[in-house]
């Protein structure tokens, strides 16, 4: 079956390789239909991403139809063929300390397919039946979507985000829009920061209700002004600029939290007086933890969730390696592109 392999940083090829074999016990093979490209996949192929080796099938955000399942598979996990699935990329070892907590999205011994191993830029792919979430609702472009959805649900469950609450998201990419859509469902009134004039434009009109603010470090009398005079009182970074997450302490509440949702290789340094004055809770969120998916499923099929913004950019699979390099260019203003396979 073809395959895109991103065999260095730069260089996609497109591989003949072999369909995977029958289903063992609590495996499934499933047809990949969909695919979303996110900034992970980005870094993989300008050589930037801590984790990625080459060479490495990238795909990670995958809306499939199930083919098969293996022993009395069909019994036990609910599944038929022919069933629209969202993959829960994340691949847990079940019995690490945080497994056993539940926490399978910070796994000790976690592997994202697409990153750690080789993921779903084929037609055909073998994964945990357990990782597959279904619905007889959705279509695979929005199944697709769950994935990317999930860092901002997730984000926004670590925060326990609280019906009338001010939260601000700093950066209105596409994780940074997860986080105000979820917060937003949860009720919350949303500020949004962001230097970039189109992405604050793009969250404007497409996420109705927040309110943007267009600077690197806003003023705090301004913020106050929108916030009651108290400041937001959950405030989620999802730039992973060392900066940005920096300043972010200054912005929070007394009594608040901040979430490092983005993410990078640095050590950020802060006041300890500002946080213990606060007495801030400083929050990472990593992925999704398995029992997510289905939650985000549903307040999609509700309606609580709208995709409708999500989706800028298509391609066909056969034109994705021309395509890709072309999305890297800001000018493009890729919000999310999605490969049909
Ligand atoms: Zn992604
Ligand atoms: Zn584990």
């Amino acid at each position: 079956m073809k395959t895109i392999v991103l065999k260095q940083p730069g260089q996609f090829i497109t591989e003949d390789r072999d369909e995977p074999g029958q289903p063992g016990a609590g495996e499934a093979i499933v047809r990949v239909e969909r695919i979303g490209i996110c900034g992970t996949d980005q870094h993989a192929f300008r050589g930037t991403h801590p984790i990625v080796t080459y060479p490495r099938v990238l795909g990670h955000e995958l809306g499939v139809r199930l083919v098969d399942v293996g022993g009395h598979g069909t019994v036990t996990c609910g599944l038929r063929p022919g069933d629209s699935c969202a993959v829960e990329p994340y691949l847990h070892c079940g019995h690490c300390v945080a497994c056993r907590a539940g926490k399978t999205n910070c796994c000790t011994q976690l592997a994202v397919l697409g990153v750690h191993v080789d993921g779903g830029m084929c037609k055909y792919l073998k994964v945990p039946a357990a990782k597959l979430h279904k619905s007889s609702l959705l279509s695979v472009d929005q199944l697709a979507l769950v994935e990317t959805l999930g860092i901002g649900a997730h984000a926004v469950q670590r925060a326990d985000v609280q019906p009338g609450e001010n939260v601000m998201v700093i950066g209105a990419g596409p994780i940074g829009l997860g986080a105000i859509q979820f917060a937003q469902a949860a009720g919350a009134r949303v500020i949004v920061l962001d230097v970039n004039e189109h992405r604050l434009r793009f969250a404007h009109e497409k996420l109705p209700g927040i309110k943007t603010i267009r600077s690197v470090a806003p003023d705090l009398s301004n913020l106050k002004d929108m916030t009651d005079n108290q400041l937001p009182t959950a405030v989620f970074d999802a730039t992973g600029n060392a900066a940005s997450m920096t300043t972010a302490f200054g912005y929070v509440a007394a009594g608040g939290r901040l979430v490092f949702v983005g993410l990078i290789k640095a050590d950020i340094t802060f006041s300890d007086a500002d946080l213990h004055r606060k007495e801030m809770s400083l929050l990472a969120s990593r992925n999704a933890p398995s029992s997510e998916f289905p939650r985000i499923i549903s307040m999609i099929e509700s309606g609580q969730i709208d995709t409708t913004p999500w989706i800028t950019h298509r391609s066909s699979f056969d034109e994705f390696a021309e395509q890709f390099p072309s999305w890297l260019d800001p000018a493009t203003q890729v919000v999310k592109a999605m490969i049909a396979v």
